[in-house]
């Protein structure tokens, strides 16, 4: 097989947790221009349907976009039974559906903490658990945590945010040595800032976004088709040999 084709999809199903918005609609079109399968994943039923549509329209492979809410056990359970009634199997995992509560520690309540950790930690680990039958059966899965440069570094006013993220990546270890003996890949992706909704608070305030910029090596935040490259290489028999890695993409803001 060629280079080129080891990044290929066709023939594949990629199930995209908050694949309608952000930085995992644009995975999901990249795994559709790959020849992928895509199945987008968000609470929002309408949503989900339209982006799908979308994407099976730029693609010209078959998508679909359910709604689930990540947090919840039976609708984690129920999304993959549907999906793999609809679609047969399931190769490519991205756990990216995720949301930030920012402030300092004394302003924030109980509940914004345990809602993060909910979405960013409970949720991928529902959706492993619900899929480890499956890839074990098949001896094959290639499962993308979405991480953050706050997986390894720290910053003010995200003490639920970090934590999610670290816990994340310590799951992605985990995870890797668990499945290493069937052939089944898990690794976690890094990324530095990206203007989409979940940063509208920093996009919002001019200084705060400038203190981002001063901080990034590269001297930029990151376009949306940035994330692309990464994604593709780790849902790919291109990444067969990567697995339990943690790989930023993040202009070079955890190098320092
Ligand atoms: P967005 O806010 O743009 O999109 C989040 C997506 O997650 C939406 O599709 C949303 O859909 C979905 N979602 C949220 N909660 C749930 C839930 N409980 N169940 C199912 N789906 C849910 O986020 P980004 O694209 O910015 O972020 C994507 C991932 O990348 C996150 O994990 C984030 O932490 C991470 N990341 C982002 C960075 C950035 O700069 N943007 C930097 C580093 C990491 P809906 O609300 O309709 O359910």
């Amino acid at each position: 097989m060629s280079v080129l084709e080891q990044f290929r999809l066709d023939g594949r199903v990629a199930l995209v947790t908050g694949g309608t918005k952000g930085l995992g609609r644009s995975m999901a079109t990249g795994f559709v221009e790959a020849g992928a399968q895509v199945v987008v994943v968000s609470r929002h039923a309408n949503e989900a349907v339209a982006v799908a549509e979308e994407l099976a329209v730029h693609g010209g492979t078959r998508c679909a976009g359910y709604a689930a809410d990540v947090t919840d056990p039976a609708q984690v359970e129920g999304l993959v039974a549907r999906v793999l009634a609809e679609f047969g199997q399931v190769d490519v995992l991205v756990n990216n559906a995720g949301i930030n509560l920012r402030g300092p520690i004394e302003a924030l309540d109980v509940e914004s903490f345990d809602a993060v950790q909910a979405v960013n930690v409970r949720g991928p680990w529902l959706m492993c658990r619900a899929l480890a039958s499956h890839f074990k059966a098949r001896r094959y899965g290639r499962v993308i945590n979405i991480g953050s440069m706050l997986s390894v570094v720290g910053m003010a006013d995200r003490t639920p945010y970090a934590t999610s993220k670290g816990a994340l990546l310590q799951m992605t270890r985990v995870l890797a040595l668990e499945w290493a003996p069937y052939g089944i890949t898990v690794n976690a992706m890094l990324p530095g800032p990206f203007a989409t909704e979940m940063n509208l608070p920093i996009l919002d305030n001019p200084e705060i976004y400038q203190s981002f910029v001063a901080r990034i090596p590269l001297g930029r935040w990151g376009e949306l088709e940035e994330i692309q490259g990464l994604a593709l290489f780790l849902a790919s028999d291109a990444s067969s040999f990567v697995t339990g890695a943690a790989l930023t993409v993040d202009g070079g803001y955890t190098v320092w």
